[in-house]
């Protein structure tokens, strides 16, 4: 008795999937394909659509991957996503590199297996690079992405100088800090609306003959001279305070220069040096720092511009500076990118970002290439 009750149950239960594939809308025969799968397989089949109905008519389906079938369907809408899972194109361990990729601008699926194949990390060079079938170029842009400021926008750039430079560190650095074009020509604004303290000024990025900050202050007496702006004053302050209590006296000789000035100053310069050495040592009226009210050139007791290098107090700087928001801003060994000889006595102040300046041991004229600039 108790035995044909449960032959009644099973074949009611049977009878009853039966009904509900049916009801769902599948034919006879999908229906038959389903009831040869596991159980645990058939309830990908609680719901009918086109896709499920088309799965259960292709020969070539494996009940193992009817999951990454229906996963991957969402993915890929021209390609056989049944014959791209079979030969392991597509797998469960990338969905989501796909999946990336689906989302890069340029993406055509018909490139899609060129695309997986050759992936090491940049998908978007790749989108590019293997849309215009130049898997050269691919290798290439892969390699200049691997250095840690490459910047994509400057990619054209980079291949333009490649056989200019002896190895990518330097073509990257010549290339972001813009060196490879004439400087004071088709200057770019320095916008001190958009960048704030993080403003850059160099020969490329040039202020406004106007542009007067509009919070300097005074500097007292025991800190200096002139003008600076009150934050970077602050700044500044705490950082002479401390270096006095360890034993570093300092003080800053030249700080906020107007335009003006900048205009008065470099053009005297220019009656006792040709301009290719003023322009190593002055900057050229609204490509100065210290038009920003955010430059401060520092002494130190006993020691002039010419000593200064020597002094306790410049190894000081160099080491502490960051700590305090300013950054060093003309290295001896970067004079070929900053373009002025080695100041050990300009600082700059930035603001908070300076102890990653500092850290990265990049030239602020990348950095603001890399990191600030449209960031
Ligand atoms: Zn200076």
């Amino acid at each position: 008795m108790k035995k044909l009750l449960l032959c009644l149950l099973v074949l009611l239960l049977c009878a009853c999937s039966k009904n509900v594939y049916k009801e769902l809308g599948y034919s006879k025969k999908e229906i038959k394909v389903i009831e040869g799968f596991k159980l645990e397989n058939q309830r990908f089949f609680n719901e009918h659509n086109e896709f499920l109905s088309s799965l259960l008519n292709n020969e070539n389906i494996i009940e193992d991957n009817l999951e990454l079938y229906i996963e991957y369907h969402d993915l890929i809408k021209e390609k056989d996503v049944v014959a791209l899972v079979n030969s392991k194109v597509l797998r469960e361990d990338n969905y989501e590199r796909v999946k990336d990729l689906t989302n890069i601008e340029g993406y055509k699926e018909e490139n899609l297996e060129k695309y997986l194949s050759n992936y090491k990390r940049n998908d978007s060079l790749l989108v590019k690079y293997v849309n215009e079938d130049n898997m050269d170029g691919y290798y290439l842009a892969f390699k200049l992405s691997k250095d840690k400021y490459f910047v994509e926008r400057n990619l054209d750039l980079y291949l333009k100088y490649y056989d200019q430079k002896d190895n990518i560190r330097d073509l990257i650095e010549y290339i972001n800090s813009k060196v490879y074009l004439p400087p004071y020509e088709d200057e770019e604004l320095a916008d001190v609306d958009k960048y704030g303290y993080q403003v850059l000024v160099n020969k490329y990025y040039k202020l406004p003959s106007d542009y007067e900050p509009d919070d300097l202050v005074k500097v007292e007496s025991n800190y200096g001279v002139g003008y600076l702006r009150q934050q970077a004053y602050e700044a500044y302050k705490k950082m002479q305070d401390d270096a006095y209590e360890q034993g570093i006296s300092m003080y800053i000789t030249s700080p906020y220069r107007s335009y003006n000035t900048q205009y008065v100053l470099y053009n005297r310069y220019l009656n006792e040096d040709p301009v290719e050495v003023v322009d190593t040592y002055s900057a050229r009226p609204g490509n100065s720092e210290h038009q920003l009210g955010l430059a401060v050139d520092i002494l130190t007791p006993g020691y002039n511009f010419g000593t200064f290098y020597s002094a306790p107090a410049a190894q000081w700087l160099e080491e502490n500076a960051h700590k305090y928001g300013f950054i060093f801003r003309y290295p001896a060994e970067k004079i070929d990118i900053t373009g002025y000889k080695y100041e050990p006595w300009h600082y700059r102040y930035v603001g908070d970002i300076a102890t990653s300046v500092y850290e990265s041991g990049i030239t602020y004229d990348e950095y603001f290439e890399k990191y600030i600039k449209d960031n």
